[in-house]
């Protein structure tokens, strides 16, 4: 049973069409067809609720209901859980109800013929958003998935002094950058990492305060001294107006509503603080030549929702109480641009 779960959920998700699951049942697993059926039905309910963002427990709850044994129904749902994204009902940014039209992935059948088929990532299927321009996937992870998949992707080698310092002249230049518009104020830092940003902000003169989801990273820092807390930048237990510089780098591709952060970075801020913001930008004339040798690599990272562009990026600020004040190209974020806004209301 283990293995038939795990075979059908992946090709299920990689968009094999259903004859060709139905085929692979009934030669390689010798299911009658009544069997098939029943276990179709299982996956199509597993995925649906999933897709709507239903609790897993619950759900499994609902397949015990149905006669499902537990122990398959958690496998079934629990290997559904790696895929299945909670399907935006809206534009992440501008709120416009579906249809939006769909640019690449299984859907659209555009690409995806995976040339390894057990492997994550699992196939990813981006929308456009006719109203506002915005590109961006069709569903975001259930939390547990986005934890896991952010834990896997944080293991910069933070005792590596080479590694370290490499970091601090980029980070460096960050700092310098912000202090052309805020030269001192509480910094606080949102998805800190390894802390070089907040470092070299404290070596000129600010006074750091990062957040990251990651405990561990979150004890190093308080460990140094430095002020840290471990939870959402929307969560964070932070007093209004006290912060003059807010920083999010390459962080808002990776949250399913940027807004949320958007408001909280403006409600931290002091009147006039200032915001930097990377992302890698769909605009650049890069990205243009690796789309059109299909090798660009932002169309499949797996914890991005979100392709922003420069111009619907700066709207978006505007919206949400913003002066973009300058933009220039990132030497860290590949193809990525670095936005200094301001708090303007
Ligand atoms: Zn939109």
């Amino acid at each position: 049973m283990n293995n038939i779960s795990k075979q059908i959920t992946r090709m299920l998700h990689q968009g094999v069409p259903s004859d060709g699951i139905r085929h692979y049942l009934a030669t390689q697993i010798g299911l009658a067809e009544q069997a098939i059926d029943v276990f179709y039905s299982v996956f199509d309910v597993a995925i649906h609720f999933l897709r709507l963002g239903i609790f897993p427990g619950q759900i499994v709850e609902l397949l015990v209901k149905r006669g499902i044994p537990q122990p398959v129904a958690n496998e079934i749902v629990g290997d559904n859980l790696i895929y299945s994204r909670i399907l935006y009902g809206e534009c992440p940014l501008c709120r416009q109800k579906p249809p939006h039209a769909v640019i690449k992935g299984v859907l659209s059948q555009v690409e995806y013929v995976p040339s390894v088929p057990l492997s994550l990532p699992s196939p990813m299927t981006w929308l456009h958003c006719s109203a506002c321009q915005h590109i961006f996937t069709d569903g975001y992870h259930q939390p547990v998935v986005q934890q896991a998949i952010f834990k896997f992707n944080q293991l910069d080698p933070v005792s590596d002094i080479k590694y370290l310092e490499s970091m601090h002249i980029f980070s460096g230049d960050r700092v310098n950058h912000v202090g052309h518009y805020q030269a001192d104020g509480r910094w606080l830092d949102v998805g800190f990492g390894n802390g070089s940003l907040l470092h070299a902000a404290r070596e000129c003169g600010y006074q750091p305060v990062g957040i990251d989801l990651q405990r561990k990273r979150v004890m190093e820092l308080q460990q140094q001294d430095i002020e840290a807390y471990c939870c959402r930048l929307d969560e964070v237990p932070l007093p209004d107006g006290q912060c003059q510089v807010v920083s999010m780098t390459d962080v808002l591709e990776h949250i399913p509503y940027p807004s949320q952060y958007l408001l909280a970075s403006h409600r931290l801020l002091a009147k006039e603080g200032v915001l930097l913001l990377s992302v890698p930008n769909r605009e650049s004339r890069i990205w243009q030549l690796l789309d059109a040798q299909g090798n660009n690599p932002f169309w499949y990272q797996p914890d991005h929702y979100h392709n922003f562009s420069r111009s619907r990026l700066y709207l978006l600020l505007q919206e949400y109480g913003f002066q973009p004040l300058n933009c220039r190209i990132s030497q860290r974020t590949r193809m990525g641009i670095e936005v200094v806004a301001r708090k303007i209301s």
